[in-house]
Order: C-alpha cells, then structure tokens, then sequence
C-alpha cells in the first residue's frame, strides 16, 4: 500500500455484491490489492482506526467520500454497503450512540468481537465468490431464503463469534491467505457448519420481512399500508412478549442481543401471524394470552401505539369489565413511572382501561 500515492484510484477495486456489508467488501478488497484489512482502512482516512469495531455503523462520511473515489463508484453505492443504510427502513433514524433498533447488537462498540453479532449461512458462503450479508445483521432475519436453511452465529467447533477481518490480525507483516470464513480463534472454516433445515413457515416469514425491507412498507391487505419501522417496531416487540411469555429467564435480554437460535424460536411461533390481517393476529393474542395493555411498554419513550395495531386490540383484546391481574397493575405502575407520570389508582384504572378494581386498589396500596 505504502508504493501508491495518497491520490492513486486503488488498482484492483471490484465492485460490492448486492447486500454485502462494507467490511466485507473492504476485505475482498484489501486481499485483491495485496494488502491487510487494517492497512486498507487507514489508508483511506488515517484517523479512522475503528472501521473494523464499528462493524458498518455510523462509518464516517469523509470515509465514504474517499473509499468512493478510490474506486470510481458513487458515493451513494458506496454508502449502501453500510449498515445506515437502513435508516428510515428499519428505524425512523438514529438516536443516541449510534442506537440502531433491528440491527445486532449495535452501538456496542466495546468488545464488539466477543458479540454474537455476524449471522451466516454456511451454504452461501460455499458459494464460489463468498462474503457477508449486510441482512445477516439484522434482528429479524434467522433464515437463509434461497438455502432454506437457518442462519448461525458462532463457530460450532469454539463457539466464537464469527468475525471475519481478525484473522488479518493473527500476523502482523503479512496479509491473511486464508478463507475469511474461517474461525478467527480456532480456525474452523464455518462454511462447513452443520446445516440446519427451516421450516418452511419461517423462511415465509423471512420473505415477507426482507420485501418490507425493500419497499419500505407494508401492505395491510385492505387498501392500507403503513411505514415499515412501525411495522418492525411492532414485530420487535412481539418477539420480546413471545420470549417473556414463554420463556421468561429471557425477558431481561434486549432482542437485539438474543442469539439467533432464541429468535428463530420466537419467527416459528409467530408463525402466520401477519396473513390476512388482523385476523390471524388476533388469533395469536389469544392464544399467548395478550391483551392491549401488554403493548403500552412498547415505547419508551413516546406512549403513542400505532392505529393499525390498536384498533384490533382494542376491538377484541381489551375487556374494561374485567378486573386485570396483579402482574398487569404492577407492570402498569412500573410503565407510569418509567415515563414519569403520576401512579394512582385513576392513571392505573385508565392505562389499562378498566374500571377501577379490587385488584387496583390492593397493589397500590403495596406500591406506595
Ligand atoms: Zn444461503
Ligand atoms: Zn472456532
């Protein structure tokens, strides 16, 4: 890298593949040009050493500019390689610290490798020109839909992360030969990974989410569409109740940090759930047992639920006459006062739209 000049365009630069991430892109072209994965990257903005731990988030746009030039693509293709990519898809935008809702894990930066973060699936990466998925980082993906298998995340032989670009770490002077697929700790190339067949309801499911993801809405089915981050705000949310519900030692673990095996469980339940809306849905929150008021924690921040969620909610899982469980008082006085609200028994009785109840007045009185 050293003989070219600051200004050279990079002699070898093929292009990205669709959907692969920048790192990876970085990677085939950092071996394409004979140099090291760190080599490439301080060579295009020298101050920028955290390309590799930031893993496609929040790339500086200088970066951008120049990886652009070096290889005589538009800046916007280039960009697309990133992970912000996604925004205004996934999320309305970006909140504090790079917070990215439906990606893996990010905004974590410190001992990012040591995260289950990177996803694959081991036949695509038999593929005669392999590399990595900016759609393996996402959340709602747990299934290869051309394979129809289920995505991995770790290293079945040491069960580390898979992290492609520290293999370029293990020799100081001279650039990795080997298959990036390989395990950066024991070596095991993941390509070769057991294969796991998916049922065929969620590779359906994972279709559906990946053609939201392109169109950037989703078509209710009865004339109306709405925003795809309101639909994947809700299907976050979903697999959170899912996995509480049923498993609760999980109910802590943000969804975004739950390994893939956890969330393809939570897909295989939520199995239909978004055919011939609401109906199916509806079906599903019986049988989970949830009702509207499981829903008000879905926000932290703004209470507001959207129309095409709760107006089915409210029509067949919300029943005022009914006195509500002690769990539900108690999650309600905790959402009141995570969001800064007064906690009586007449913000209680409303949050959960009962009438005010036995049960209300008995774990106030405990909460006081
Ligand atoms: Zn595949
Ligand atoms: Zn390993």
């Amino acid at each position: 890298m050293a003989e070219l000049a600051h200004n050279a365009v990079l002699p070898m630069h093929p292009p990205p593949f669709e959907d692969e991430t920048l790192s990876s892109w970085l990677m085939r072209l950092a071996r394409a040009n004979g140099t090291k994965f760190y080599s490439l990257c301080r060579w295009i903005q020298k101050s920028n050493k955290n390309i590799g731990r930031k893993l496609d988030i929040g790339v500086p746009r200088p970066f951008i500019h120049r990886l652009a030039y070096l290889t005589g693509l538009t800046e916007r293709r280039v960009m697309n390689t990133t992970l912000d990519s996604f925004i205004g898809f996934l999320v309305p935008g970006l909140q504090k610290h790079h917070h990215f809702s439906g990606i893996l894990m990010a905004g974590i930066e410190r001992y990012a490798e040591l995260r289950y973060l990177q996803q694959f699936c081991p036949l695509c990466l038999r593929d005669s020109n392999p590399f990595f998925r900016k759609s393996w980082r996402i959340t709602f993906i747990t299934a290869c839909v051309k394979h129809e298998i289920r995505l991995q995340d770790r290293c079945p032989q040491c069960q580390a992360p898979v992290v492609p670009f520290k293999n370029d770490t293990k020799n100081q002077s001279i650039p990795f030969e080997g298959q990036w697929s390989e395990c950066f700790k024991c070596g095991f190339d993941v390509k070769y990974a057991p294969i796991l067949r998916a049922e065929r309801e969620v590779v359906r499911s994972t279709k559906l989410i990946n053609s939201i993801l392109k169109k950037g809405y989703w078509d209710l089915g009865n004339g109306e569409w709405i925003y795809s981050f309101s639909f994947f705000s809700v299907l976050k949310h979903l697999m959170r109740l899912v996995i509480y519900k049923e498993r609760k030692p999980y109910s802590k673990v943000q969804v975004d940090s739950i390994d893939v095996d956890m969330r393809y469980w939570a897909f295989s339940e939520m199995n239909q759930i978004f055919d011939l809306w609401p109906d199916n849905f509806i079906r599903f929150a019986e049988s989970h047992g949830l009702f509207l008021y499981d829903f008000y924690s879905m926000y932290k921040t703004n209470p507001v639920l959207p129309f095409w969620l709760v107006e089915p909610l409210k029509e067949h899982r919300h029943f005022p006459k009914v006195a509500p469980e002690s769990d539900h008082v108690k999650c309600a006085c905790a959402y009141l006062k995570a969001n800064g609200k007064k906690v009586n028994k007449y913000s209680i009785s409303r949050l959960l739209g009962v009438c005010n109840s036995f049960v209300i007045d008995q774990i106030f009185d405990q909460e006081k």
